[in-house]
């Protein structure tokens, strides 16, 4: 079904938070596998997949930084989070079946590979999933910036942002019910009102190289695959 797919190289940028499902912190096992499932069948489809986790759901150098925190050793904690999620993210995809890597950032050889861009497209090529950990290594950076770079880098297609809601909105639509949801905006749009979507640095770096980005609820079974398909609702972000 998703063979039809207009897509050859995706990244799917899954944060933090998506793995809490419904607890408040930390790593919900259900949760992880359904999002793994749905990689897995992505990538059975042909369509090369790599992958930036988010690590918010364990800890954020900006909030440790306002309690007093140093933020640079606070923002190196948090990239240390997002390798926590890559190795349970690559537990889980191997249990569906699927062959992965774990490339990080900042050299940790005893459980990742170091970050080699070449080595990277190759794994994909040979129909591995990649998931990049450890953001860019480089604090005052978000893994939202790291997923823009690791797609530009790796010459995707779509650049996928997995969030706990089916697009982009005028405001929080938690808060605000009456917020306004958009089908398609462009980067300008983004910055210039300042939607709280991804960084300014994030949005910066996909425009530079006219990398679409599409947000979407990845908080439902099948719900990867639908949006590769185009169904559903979602945001698209384009030029
Ligand atoms: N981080 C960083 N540099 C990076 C990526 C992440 O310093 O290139 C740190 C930063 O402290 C951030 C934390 O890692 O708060 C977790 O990443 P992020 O907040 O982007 O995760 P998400 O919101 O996607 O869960």
């Amino acid at each position: 079904t998703i063979a039809n797919s207009q897509y050859r190289r995706v990244l799917l940028k899954v944060s933090g938070e998506a793995l809490m499902g419904q607890g408040s912190f930390g790593i919900e096992p259900g949760m992880v596998e359904m999002i793994a499932d749905d990689i897995a069948a992505v990538s059975r489809s042909g369509v090369q997949v790599c992958l930036v986790i988010g690590g918010g759901n364990i800890f954020r150098g900006v909030a440790a930084a306002a309690k007093g925190m140093d933020r640079t050793q606070g923002d190196y904690a948090g990239m240390l989070a997002t390798v926590i999620n890559a190795l349970m993210m690559q537990n889980a995809l191997e249990r569906a079946g699927i062959d992965t890597r774990v490339m990080s950032a900042i050299q940790m050889s005893a459980i990742a590979e170091p970050y080699i861009r070449r080595r990277a497209v190759r794994h994909m090529e040979k129909g591995r999933v990649v998931i990049f950990a450890a953001g860019t290594g480089n604090p005052f950076f978000t893994t939202d910036t790291a997923a823009a770079l690791r797609a530009n880098e790796m010459e995707c297609d779509v650049l996928f942002k997995g969030t706990q809601v089916d697009g982009v909105y005028s405001a929080d639509p938690r808060r605000h019910p009456d917020a306004q949801r958009y089908d398609s905006l462009s980067y300008q749009d983004v910055l210039a009102r300042q939607l709280n979507v991804m960084d300014a640095a994030a949005i910066s770096l996909a425009r530079e190289n006219a990398l679409p980005i599409v947000v979407f609820d990845i908080h439902s079974a099948g719900a990867f695959p639908k949006v590769l398909r185009g169904e559903g609702r979602f945001t698209k972000i384009i030029e």
